[in-house]
């Protein structure tokens, strides 16, 4: 079938495409606080009446824990209240893994139709517009890791033994591969590669940057699609942080670059690499955040399992043209291609995030930098876990918090965070995540991962 084109068509015509692809019902997802995807349902037919006045919605969802336990924070719990999830149309897509579905981002509105203070994705919209209205343009793209496997009593059955990145993986996999790559072309979704990792049964898949809102849908696409074609194969996915505690886990990237007037502002300048007194400051503003943001990239109990030093992870709160062991990877990009694309890596971030959450406060962070003409810290080379203590001393590097706990610290200290995402968002976000502590707070290691695999 031809490929999907996403885009602005009329809700009456969109809805004759989606029957012309015999499409029934809609899923219309939002992302909780503990980084859920969440769902509701309407058939084909009810579409044009839902874009308008949409479908309830409980409120208390923004207070769920990853284990369905809920919580309460200042302004959200308990049964009272309704919102309207409108479904965003324009990223409206037939989802090729579920013959019969399609699929669109929602928004969490009021009954008066204005965003609800604890929206994730109105969030990241507005912190959009604010830096639209500034003048800058974003690209960004998540890079989507996960383990395939099949599930036994309380463990994992990885599809392959390795080698990683190899070839006999590859094999093993081929037909699950085809068929995945395959429903994102349906979809319209621009895959860039695809590969096994490191830790076995691991894949990796990477797609062309877009928008800054439509990479966090795109995100949400991509791993419905990837859990999707799996099931169709008698296969189970994990997007969890950790899949096996001890060994390498599973990374959420975010890769990004800031743009104005067309050029690209992390290769348009004299800073380092080419940077321009804007893109250094961007990204001198995200690397300056770095362990508040810890706290909403790497945001559960498992993150930290993952988040430690030689794992590729990133668990250092610094930058690096290149550098894997370090929080922000600088890309410069090959000869020839440099102007386009330039553009850096946040590597500790983790898929048990909300993606809005990712876009809103990186933005966040790198707008706040613009503002306070922030110049970058020195550049690390290699793996800091392997430099001397006082050689980390004199650049200025620190470890990322080692636990959720001292992230969250972090993050309470953000003030830049709490006022760009509100303090009714905020606050749910952080009543949950304290949730989560006190819910594993005596787990061991095997048993936070037993209990979380299945559910991101
Ligand atoms: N799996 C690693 C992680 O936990 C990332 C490997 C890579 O550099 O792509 O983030
Ligand atoms: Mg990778």
């Amino acid at each position: 079938m031809d490929p999907w084109t996403r885009g602005t068509e009329e809700v009456p015509q969109l809805v004759e495409s989606l029957r012309h692809r015999e499409v029934i019902a809609v899923a219309m997802t939002v992302v909780d606080n503990a980084g859920i995807t969440l769902v509701k349902t309407v058939p084909v037919d009810r579409l044009e009446k839902v874009v308008t006045s949409g479908v309830g919605l409980s409120p208390v969802f923004d207070v769920f824990l990853v284990n369905d336990d809920i919580t309460t924070s200042s302004e959200v719990g308990g049964p009272d209240g309704d919102l309207r999830l409108i479904p965003d149309t324009t990223m409206l897509t037939p989802l090729s893994a579920q013959p019969g579905w399609a699929w669109a981002p929602a928004d969490k509105l009021t009954q008066d139709l204005e965003p609800f203070k604890t929206c994730q994705r109105s969030f990241a919209r507005r912190i959009i517009d604010q830096a639209t209205n500034a003048g800058f343009g974003f690209r960004m793209s998540f890079e989507t890791e996960w383990v395939l496997g099949r599930k036994e009593g309380d463990g994992i059955i990885p599809v392959a033994e390795g080698p990683a990145y190899g070839m006999n993986v590859l094999i093993v996999v081929s037909d699950y591969a085809r068929d995945l790559l395959a429903a994102l072309r349906e979809q319209g979704i621009e895959v860039e590669q695809f590969h096994p990792e490191y830790a076995l049964g691991q894949l990796e898949l990477s797609v062309a940057p877009t928008g800054p809102l439509e990479a966090a849908d795109v995100s949400v696409l991509v791993r419905q699609t990837i859990r999707g074609v799996a099931m169709r194969h008698g296969l189970e996915v994990s997007f969890a942080p950790s899949v096996v505690a001890g060994l390498v886990g599973n990374g959420c990237h975010l890769h990004f670059s800031i743009w104005r007037d067309g050029t690209n502002e992390f290769a348009a300048g004299n800073g380092p690499y080419g940077m321009s007194d804007t893109g250094q400051a961007f990204l001198a503003g995200v690397v300056d955040a770095l362990p508040a943001l810890t706290g909403i990239g790497s945001p559960s109990v498992s993150s930290y399992l993952r988040l430690v030093p030689s794992h590729w992870a990133g668990a250092y709160a610094c930058w690096g043209r290149e550098n894997r062991e370090a929080a922000v990877r600088f890309v410069t990009g090959t000869k020839g291609t440099v102007s386009n694309a330039a553009n850096a890596e946040v590597k500790s971030f983790d898929a048990s995030a909300n993606p809005y959450l990712v876009v809103g406060s990186v933005l966040a962070a790198g707008l706040d930098g613009i503002e306070r003409e922030l110049q970058l810290p020195p550049e690390v080379h290699g793996d800091p876990a392997l430099k001397e203590e006082q050689d980390l001393e004199s650049l200025g590097v620190k470890r990322l918090p080692l636990r959720l706990e001292e992230a969250l610290d972090h993050l309470e200290r953000a003030d830049f965070l709490r006022e760009a995402m509100g303090k009714a968002l905020f606050d749910a976000f952080m009543a949950t995540r304290r949730g989560e502590i006190e819910l594993y707070a005596m787990a061991k290691p095997e048993d936070v991962v037993a209990a979380t695999r299945w559910r991101y």
